[in-house]
């Protein structure tokens, strides 16, 4: 991408009415734009990361044996009812059709829709288990939406829901449900941060687990067990001194940022939806459900929070918008850069190629770190054959070879 290009700009200053530090960063590096207090619009930078993050899930989530669909976003007032949640539940963003007067309701959540929806499909046991999930934005009237990407009112979640015949069942695959999360938190450089919570349960398990990423700007309160690496949320007061997992007496209190959870439900959706499959001796049994989230906007805030220094974001390769920076400080390397820029593309290496002439190397390196790509490259006079390469992460600068580039970035 020529950089020249990009209908988006940086700003040095940051956007009023911004506290939180993801949302000042995303805003100056024109990743997102502010439409009001929770609502954003991703914009090329931001989208191309909202992309790569989904496409770790996506890929995480299939390798457990989920079915993605997409479900829709406005739901009825009585399927809402019909779980008991149209009143119970405080944050929907509920409306009336002005034409056929109906009630519905913008989807936070979709156990409503797919509990209904597999109850069509799943008649007998053969059938089970199935998962289904999908990737989509989520409404939720969010008293406080002041951090950014961290609370939206409107935001990208990822949502699975698996449908079992026992609840042994449920608790074998919840396991493996457990396992692609922690992968996909490593996958997205987020994995020394990240440790399994346990949280409140409900009806029908003692704990969910939540997995909280360890910032200093997380709204949540975890007690952290430092010998087996869990934590306990506060809100799970009743035993938060002990680790349930190894008995340790010695947690430390850490803020944190909640980027998934996953959940026994149990038959609390199937019940009311009267959803249930035959067994082999042709008798009615109840279908036993679980509910995986990731947030993925949030998490995308959270990776700003964790990663970054006072001259801008630092992305993990693995969700950076583009792998190298490549800059043209001025007109005598411009040939030179042109030449790399075709050589990089062809060889199908993501680079964003800041072309523009009618700004100084002072304001390209500083947008170069607040943009925050995990290799610079630059080619001058100076460099001759060479490359000059700079980590985002690092502060060293190093002379490579063409060569040297391709095979560092896996060519
Ligand atoms: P929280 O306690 O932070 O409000 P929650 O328990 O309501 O989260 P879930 O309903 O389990 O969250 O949703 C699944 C995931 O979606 C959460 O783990 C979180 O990462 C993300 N999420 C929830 N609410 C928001 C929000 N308002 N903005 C962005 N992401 C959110
Ligand atoms: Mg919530």
């Amino acid at each position: 991408m020529l950089q020249s290009q990009l209908f988006t700009r940086t700003s040095k200053t940051a956007p009023k009415e911004e506290e939180a530090i993801n949302a000042i960063l995303l805003t100056r590096a024109g990743f997102v734009d502010k439409l009001m207090s929770g609502v954003y619009t991703f914009l090329p930078l931001g989208l191309r990361v909202i992309h790569r993050i989904s496409q770790i899930i996506r890929e995480e989530m299939n390798a457990v044996g989920g079915q993605e669909v997409s479900m829709p976003v406005l739901h009825p007032k009585k399927n809402w009812e019909q779980t008991d949640r149209w009143n119970s539940v405080d944050i929907l963003f509920k409306f009336t059709s002005y034409y056929t007067k109906t009630d519905l309701v913008l989807g936070p959540t979709h156990e409503e829709v797919v509990t209904p929806l597999l109850k069509k499909f799943i008649l007998s046991y053969k059938d089970l288990p199935r998962a289904v999930f999908q990737i989509q934005n989520k409404f939720r009237d969010e008293l406080r939406a002041k951090s950014g990407l961290m609370r939206g009112r409107e935001f990208l979640m990822k949502d699975m829901y698996s449908f079992h015949a026992s609840e042994a069942d449920l608790d074998e695959y919840y396991e493996k449900a457990k396992i692609a999360y922690e992968t996909i938190f490593k996958r997205v450089g987020l994995g020394k941060q990240t440790v399994l919570t346990y949280a409140s349960g409900g009806t029908f398990s003692k704990y969910s687990h939540e997995y909280q990423t360890i910032v200093e700007t997380g709204e949540d309160n975890v007690f952290l067990c430092q010998k087996c690496n869990i934590a306990v949320n506060k809100e799970i007061i009743a035993d938060q001194s002990t680790c349930p997992q190894c008995g340790n007496k010695d947690l430390k209190p850490v803020k944190a940022a909640e980027v998934g959870n996953i959940f026994k439900l149990g038959t609390k959706f199937s019940k009311p939806f009267e959803f249930q499959y035959k067994d082999q001796s042709g008798s009615l049994q109840d279908i036993w459900m679980g509910c995986y989230g990731i947030g993925i906007s949030r998490l995308m805030g959270v990776v700003v929070e964790a990663f970054h220094d006072d001259k801008g974001m630092i992305w993990p390769e693995s969700i950076a918008p583009y792998q190298i920076h490549l800059i043209c400080l001025d007109d005598t390397s411009k040939t030179k850069s042109d030449i790399l820029y075709q050589e990089l593309q062809k060889n199908q290496i993501e680079v964003l190629y800041d072309d523009r002439m009618d700004k100084t190397p002072g304001e390209k390196l500083a947008d170069a770190d607040l943009i925050g790509i995990p290799y610079r490259v630059i080619l001058s006079e100076r460099t001759g054959d060479n490359i000059e390469i700079k980590k985002r992460s690092e502060s060293d600068i190093k002379l490579i070879s063409k060569k040297e580039l391709f095979v560092q970035m896996g060519k």
